[in-house]
């Protein structure tokens, strides 16, 4: 990589995440095909010299990923965490260097992309004994945030919703029912989207809970706790330095974490009817980010349109992807050849963010 693009790999950093093997993929009949080399480094599908033909199994008998020819495809991101890797790795190198840019006034967006039971929730939100990215980021934020009180004054507000099926809810009003996106010269805003002030980060995180427990959940056949839809945490940082007059600068700056919907395609799902449709519709919002990636990608030396308004999830991250703003991408993937499509799919996806 040249200077130039150095520079602006900064500011869109994408990373992959291996998650363990579960009990189901350890069992004999699936073999790891993510092979983590480095910490930028993997090899998907990699050529193994282990094909078991010396325990005299006839070979027509093998799973089909031992008799075609290994892709062995060697992709290269600004950071590869493997099955080892915590939550706290996790965040050191993906959210929290971008705090120090909300704080200076930029525009921030973390997401996970990746197949129903990849790992994005797990990421995201993570549980008690092992909270994730958002969990994490709210805490170091407030950190920050007392570290600096003798000097700014500081206004934390959070909102949170969900894109399912092209509709906006509100997370944490959910009566509101659904919301329609308008435009005014501040940009896209969320009309009637409640906004809330926690005074510190445990009630920030009650409120991320309570959202949670409104988000809508489908059971399908891919995954029974699977969700088909894309959660939108809105952190917004208004700051203000003490004791300057009225002229003062004011820094207003938003972190939206946000927790796609599976990226598997709706074909891969033996859904039919209300399914198909919820798939058809999430393809087009994650259609529609992954055609901004890729304008972004390709429109780096010159400007060049970005498409966000193909969908309202787009919209939505208009003023918070590209430009000036920092953006993690996080690319969940399971390591077993039980997902082969998929995280050959997501590594792809990753892999063209990559030139943003
Ligand atoms: P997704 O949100 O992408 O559908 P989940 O985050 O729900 O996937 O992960 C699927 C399952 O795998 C969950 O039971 C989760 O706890 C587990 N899991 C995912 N990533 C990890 C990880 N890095 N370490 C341990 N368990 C994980
Ligand atoms: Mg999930």
């Amino acid at each position: 990589r040249d200077a130039d693009d150095a520079g602006s790999a900064n500011n869109f950093r994408v990373c992959v995440r291996i998650r363990p093997e579960n009990e189901e993929e350890k069992t004999g009949t699936f073999k790891q095909v993510v092979q983590v080399l480095d910490e930028q480094m993997l090899v998907f599908d990699p050529k193994t010299d282990n094909t078991p033909s010396f325990l005299g199994a006839p070979r027509r008998r093998h799973p089909r990923f031992l008799r075609r020819r290994a892709r062995d495809v060697k992709f290269v991101f600004d950071q590869v965490f493997d099955a080892d890797a915590s939550q706290d790795d996790v965040f050191q190198s993906t959210t929290k260097p971008i705090i120090d840019g909300v704080l200076d006034g930029y525009n921030a967006s973390v997401f996970c992309y990746g197949a129903t039971g990849a790992g994005k929730t797990h990421t995201m939100l993570g549980h008690n004994k092992a909270p994730g990215v958002i969990v994490l980021t709210v805490q170091e934020l407030f950190k920050r945030i007392r570290e600096r009180q003798d000097d700014i004054s500081c206004n934390v507000a959070v909102s949170y919703l969900e894109v399912y099926n092209e509709r906006i809810r509100d997370l944490l009003k959910p009566s509101s029912g659904e919301l329609r996106l308008r435009e005014d010269r501040k940009g896209v805003v969320v009309a009637g989207l409640s906004v809330h002030e926690p005074k510190d980060a445990s009630s920030l995180l009650r409120l991320l809970e309570r959202g949670n427990e409104n988000r809508t959940q489908h059971p399908t056949d891919a995954n029974a706790t699977s969700s088909r839809s894309h959660a939108v945490f809105i952190v917004h940082v208004h700051q203000t330095p003490k004791g300057a007059g009225i002229k003062a600068d004011v820094s207003v700056a938003k972190m939206m974490l946000i927790d796609l919907a599976g990226s598997e395609r709706a074909t891969a799902t033996r859904n039919r009817g209300q399914r198909m449709r919820e798939g058809a519709n999430i393809n087009k919002s994650l259609l529609a980010l992954g055609n901004c990636i890729n304008a972004l990608a390709s429109g780096k030396k010159k400007s060049c349109h970005i498409p966000y308004r193909n969908s309202n999830l787009t919209r939505i991250l208009k003023d918070s992807l590209g430009g000036n703003c920092r953006t993690v991408m996080i690319a969940n993937c399971s390591p077993s050849s039980r997902s082969f499509e998929d995280t050959y799919n997501t590594l792809n996806y990753a892999n063209r963010a990559k030139n943003i």
